[in-house]
């Protein structure tokens, strides 16, 4: 067929909307200190990764994994102290929950809401599904404007309303009391997406019990198995028993749960690097608040967002990229993100390296 027939082809039946996204752009990284993630930078010490090893080959590839998952599921509970009464649902990545959630409510006319700015994927999911997504700007100092919010909520009658907690790119906790009048306000379904729990101490755990319209959203991500996909999403059943319908039998694949059941029977592994990362998020910001022309935001997450003089952030992007380090610019990503740059936390040497090219840039 003729490359244009085609072409027209494409555009005659792929929906309008899809056509209209722009696809998440993943840059390449290799040979660069990457700190433009969120991963832990650590790797397992050998004995255990022997051990990880060992345990895959249990592991048999002709079969089809436990489509339900539920050693993993009772392990993390265990280890996450899931409360007694609430679900467990399992994604490819939280990504994936906030798709199954999504696909569950779309239809037209239906709105997705979140504060803005805040992680990308909760717009391009909803616009990929047909939904309509409205963000409500953060205040000045990245809090939550909670009248603007609530208003938003009665006159948009949202189908989900997403809440970061800690909030990504801003790196904030957001006050408790105030999720909690978003919460009480809203018509559908609330997730809070505590993706950065490892680097904070608040979780809305405690809250499910009150609130059935809440589900909260983990993933191992960021706890250092980001290369697993393995995200959780915690709730009432008679949510999540909806939810379930829709994801695909097999979601979780069988390494993956062979992987993340090693990994949580070694959780106080994990747990020692994310307290390192911890400490050294403290060093970075203050190394950060140092420069002159650097302005870093408290963080609660294991990335620090911060502005630079006005009109520099590309510029400066581009030369920690000519020395290679990989960070993200969000700035132009929302006006309230203007000047900003964000970077991981990574190894004490990393963040140095970072810290040296960041100077010779300025
Ligand atoms: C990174 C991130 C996720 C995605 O997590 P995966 O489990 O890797 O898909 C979800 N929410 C927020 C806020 C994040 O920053």
């Amino acid at each position: 067929m003729d490359d244009a027939v085609n072409t027209n082809r494409v555009k005659h039946w792929v929906r309008p909307e899809v056509q209209a996204l722009k696809a998440y752009h993943v840059p390449d990284a290799s040979g660069y200190v990457k700190l433009d993630a969120m991963e832990n930078p650590y790797s397992w010490p050998a004995p255990v990764v022997d051990e990880w090893l060992a345990a895959l080959r249990a592991v048999s590839l002709n079969r089809y994994p436990d489509p339900g998952a539920a050693e993993l599921k009772a392990q993390l509970r265990a280890t996450f102290a899931i409360p007694g009464g609430s679900e467990i649902l399992l994604g490819n990545g939280s990504d994936e929950l906030i798709q199954m959630i999504l696909m569950a409510v779309a239809g037209p006319e239906r709105v997705v809401l979140a504060p803005e700015p805040t992680f990308s994927m909760y717009k391009i999911i909803s616009n990929s599904v047909g939904l309509r997504y409205h963000g409500v700007p953060l205040k000045a100092d990245f809090s939550l404007d909670v009248p603007a919010t609530l208003a938003a909520i009665v006159e948009l009658q949202p189908a989900v309303v997403f809440i970061a907690y800690p909030s990504n790119p801003t790196g904030n906790l957001f006050a408790r009391e105030d999720i909690r009048a978003i919460i009480e306000a809203a018509p559908g379904i609330v997730v809070v997406d505590e993706a950065y729990t490892p680097f904070c101490d608040g979780s809305f755990f405690a809250d499910l019990a009150r609130y059935p319209q809440l589900l909260i959203l983990r993933t191992v991500s960021k706890l250092g198995l980001a290369g697993l996909r393995l995200g959780f999403l915690v709730g009432a059943a008679d949510w999540l028993h909806e939810l379930d319908k829709i994801r695909l039998p097999y979601n979780i694949n069988v390494l993956t749960q062979a992987s993340a059941r090693f990994a949580l029977s070694r959780y106080p592994v994990l747990l020692d690097q994310t307290q390192r990362i911890r400490a050294e998020r403290e060093k970075l910001a203050a190394d950060l608040a140092a420069l002159a022309g650097v302005a870093p935001f408290p963080s609660q997450a294991n990335f620090i967002l911060f502005r630079v003089a006005a009109g520099r952030a590309g510029e400066l992007f581009q030369r920690l990229k000519e020395q290679q380090v990989l960070i993200k610019s969000v700035h132009g990503a929302h006006p309230a993100l203007h000047d900003c740059l964000r970077v991981t936390v990574g190894t004490p040497e990393e963040n140095q390296a970072f810290i040296t090219a960041l100077r010779a840039a300025l």
